[in-house]
């Protein structure tokens, strides 16, 4: 598993690690670095999207002098996995487990909500998918499809039709079908984001209402080809529901997969899933060593 995860996530990093890998593996083991050479990780590190904070820490840390031999990579790695570090873990502790996915259209939302399906059925629990952004009669018949595809059971009502009504109907159905796991697929936008907050706080008060403890996990799709744009949208959520995890979604196709180390400073809520790919298997669980790994590996 670990070994897959490393794999995939390797692929979908390419980009990035190719950048500070070329720096880092010419600093190698020397025991005094160059200070060019420490410019040239830090725009590295910068073009990842790392963030200044985290590069400045990084850099710093290379100025230190180090006892051993080929410290310099292990003096970086040390850094980026203490800012992954959290305690934040979400135990299921009742039946359904109601998760809510929420981000801004685009950022593969619909997409994440289908592979989140088929880790569920993965697992051995019954997904249910319920489409509360009713705004896209689009985005409905997508999520139909992953829904088929994931096999879960797909709640949908009209185009237009109060979300809140939709996701009290379907937690009122979730028990009844013995589903293990809601997957609520939120609005991307409305006409103005005062609504669109206050649309997300109404779905948690209802579902709340419903289940006890829900929405279990409230998780926020940020496209980390968005860099640091995504952080500033991502903010905006954070004010309005409280998120438990963030789902960093197209990690295959940029060089900026720093940004998945500066969410969790950013934002205090911590990396849950990464995605690498448009597949039905293209989601995976974040593995913080693994991904520190996969940025590095020189
Ligand atoms: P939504 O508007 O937020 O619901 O976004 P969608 O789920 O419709 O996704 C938008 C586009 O991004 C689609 O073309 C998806 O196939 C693509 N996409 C979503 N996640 C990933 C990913 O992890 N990697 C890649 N390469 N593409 C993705």
């Amino acid at each position: 598993m670990a070994r897959s995860f490393f794999n995939k996530l390797a692929r979908g990093l390419s980009r990035t690690r190719e950048s500070i890998a070329a720096t880092l593996g010419g600093i190698g083991g020397s025991a005094r670095i160059d200070p060019e050479d420490l410019e040239d990780l830090e725009a590295a590190l910068l073009a990842a999207d790392l963030g200044p904070e985290l590069t400045a820490e990084v850099i710093e840390s290379l100025r230190e002098p180090r006892p051993e031999a080929g410290g310099a990579v292990e003096a970086v790695r040390a850094t980026l996995r203490s800012s992954l570090d959290h305690d934040k873990r979400v135990e299921r502790v009742t039946r359904p487990h109601v998760i809510f996915v929420v981000g801004v259209n685009g950022g593969g939302k619909t997409t994440t909500v289908g592979k989140l399906a088929a880790l569920e059925r993965a697992a051995g629990r019954r997904a249910m998918i319920v489409a509360a952004d009713t705004f896209r009669a689009a985005a409905i018949e997508q999520l139909e499809r992953w829904s088929e595809r994931a096999g879960a059971e797909f709640v949908k009502q009209r185009e237009g039709t109060d979300p809140a009504a939709v996701v009290f109907d379907a937690l009122k159905a979730a028990s009844g079908r013995e589903v293990d796991t809601v997957l609520v697929d939120t609005a991307g936008r409305l006409h103005t984001k005062i609504n669109l907050m206050a649309e997300l706080e109404k779905l948690g008060r209802i579902a709340g209402r419903e289940v006890e403890g829900a929405p279990h996990e409230v998780l926020l799709v940020v496209d980390a080809t968005t860099g640091q744009n995504g952080l500033a949208q991502a903010q905006e959520f954070t004010r309005a529901t409280e998120l438990t995890g963030v789902v960093l979604t197209k990690l295959d196709g940029t060089a900026k997969g720093g940004v998945a180390l500066v969410i969790q400073r950013k934002l205090g809520v911590p990396v849950c899933y990464v995605g690498v790919g448009e597949g039905l298997d293209d989601l995976l669980a974040f593995d913080p060593d693994a991904y520190v790994d996969s940025l590095l590996a020189v």
